[in-house]
């Protein structure tokens, strides 16, 4: 079982030629609401993947909370950890120009009220075989959380801020892009941002979009996944997707390569689609697309 203690957002995306200037209006094309935020797109990527998911987190009760609160539902993940609380949900409001640039207002709303797993919480991630967590939330709560947890930690440090030393002496695997590794390390070489992240933390993944991804340990194993070769659409949550078909690969007792190709699989898919919670990939389509 897969836990995530995370952010629950409703992504308002306007669709339009170019982004309007300062005081300007400009005609739109279409319009989606599409429920995000990294928590629950890595809690929807684990249950598509096949894992059975617990989320913990917070939704408003305004119109969007029971949209997100269904949304999880119909992907199969357990929301009972996620609370309703008074006020607006988290909100982004994303502007897509044809360029394929986007502009994004995050409000944390709901999120923003999260302190940290309950003790019925902590008895449920205490079950499971990892517990995922990003930086979306309120830190203290994540840093309360991840020290609290019976269960491996795995962080994606995004969005990327300087990360408390309690919160990494408590993460197990922690998984950045490379722009995330260079802004945590100092360093622009990926690899040597891998080698200065497991000097922190037992376990590290970097990601490089198309180029695939780095894996190191500790223990001195180290591996290059390649990304699949496909023709990306929109790459919104491709690094949700590959960290929840990863852990799902993992607690399923796979080595590191093949767990690390189920996540460049499941993340290859979800890039030829648009959306974040819509583009992510069933476990069947995972397989089939493995064995191709
Ligand atoms: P995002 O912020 O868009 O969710 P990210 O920046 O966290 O993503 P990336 O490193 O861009 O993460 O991508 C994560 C993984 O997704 C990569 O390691 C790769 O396996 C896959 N991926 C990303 N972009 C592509 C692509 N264009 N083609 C194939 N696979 C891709």
């Amino acid at each position: 079982m897969i836990s995530v203690f995370g952010s629950a957002n409703m992504d308002l995306v306007a669709y339009t030629a170019r982004a309007p200037r300062r005081g300007e209006t400009v005609a739109g094309r279409a319009f989606a609401t599409i429920p995000g935020g990294k928590g629950a797109n890595q809690a929807t990527a684990a249950a598509r993947a096949g894992a059975d998911v617990a989320f913990f987190g917070a939704v408003g009760d305004d119109a969007f909370g029971p949209v997100m609160r269904r949304g999880l539902e119909s992907a199969g993940v357990d929301v009972r950890g996620l609370r309703t609380v008074p006020g607006s949900s988290g909100i982004a409001q994303i502007v897509v120009d044809d360029d394929g640039s986007n502009s994004i207002i995050v409000i944390p709303g709901a999120n923003g009220s999260v302190t940290g797993a309950s003790a019925e919480d902590l008895e449920v991630i205490g079950r499971s075989d990892a517990l995922l967590l990003q930086l979306e939330l309120p830190i203290a709560a994540v840093v309360a959380t991840a020290r609290a947890a019976r269960a491996p930690v795995v962080l994606t440090p995004s969005p990327v801020r300087e990360l408390p030393r309690e919160l990494l002496d408590a993460v197990a695997l922690i998984v950045p892009n490379e722009h995330e590794a260079r802004a945590i390390t100092g360093r622009a070489d990926p690899e040597e941002a891998l080698d200065a992240l497991l000097e922190r933390v037992p376990e590290a993944v970097v990601t490089l979009g198309s180029e695939g991804a780095l894996y190191g340990s500790r223990g001195g194993e180290r591996l290059r996944v390649p990304a699949v070769p496909v023709r990306a659409v929109d790459t919104t949550a491709a690094g949700d997707t590959f960290v929840g078909a990863l852990c799902v690969a993992r607690a399923e007792g796979r080595s590191n390569a093949e767990a690390l190709r189920f996540a460049a699989t499941a993340a290859a898919l979800s890039v030829q689609r648009e959306g974040a919670s819509t583009s992510m990939p069933t476990r069947a389509e995972i397989d089939a697309a493995l064995t191709t």
